[in-house]
């Protein structure tokens, strides 16, 4: 007999970084942030959210679902100021492209003011975790 609520489906565990004993339930969308994931809780019975970047471990269930979820969690791409798809080679087409790319390593999508890297003042991508851009962090 499960110990967990019927809505919860035991296959799709995750552990978060620094607590590997401690499994969660992946729920749904939450609808908070982009890439933010609602999961249950048995230690507080409660419902908490969770992007991929906290994640530590996984069941391989749970692996293609968040794998589709971040897919899902995509920001559309941006258009021309008339409303438009923009070029292939348009370098805001270019810096969308990379930053789905790494979106979906981090999980994470920055939606305030273009954040600049701490260290040479580049414009960060919105998935960058952290105030370093790419370059700073291979340099370190
Ligand atoms: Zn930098």
């Amino acid at each position: 007999m499960s110990e967990n609520p019927d809505f919860i489906d035991e296959k799709l565990w995750i552990t978060l970084n620094g607590d590997p004993e401690k499994k969660l339930y992946l729920l749904y969308n939450p609808h908070t942030h982009k890439g933010r994931m609602g999961v249950w809780n048995p230690g507080t019975q409660d419902v908490s959210y969770v992007s991929k970047n906290e994640i530590e471990t996984c069941s391989t269930e749970a692996s293609y679902w968040i794998k589709g979820f971040i897919c899902g969690n995509e920001p559309d791409p941006p258009l021309s100021k008339k409303g438009h798809d923009l070029e292939d080679d348009n370098p805001r087409m270019v810096r969308w492209r990379e930053a789905i790319k790494l979106f979906a390593d981090t999980g994470f999508w920055w939606l305030g003011e273009d954040r600049k890297c701490a260290n040479c003042g580049k414009v960060l991508l919105p998935s960058r975790l952290g105030l370093l851009c790419s370059d700073c962090i291979k340099n370190s």
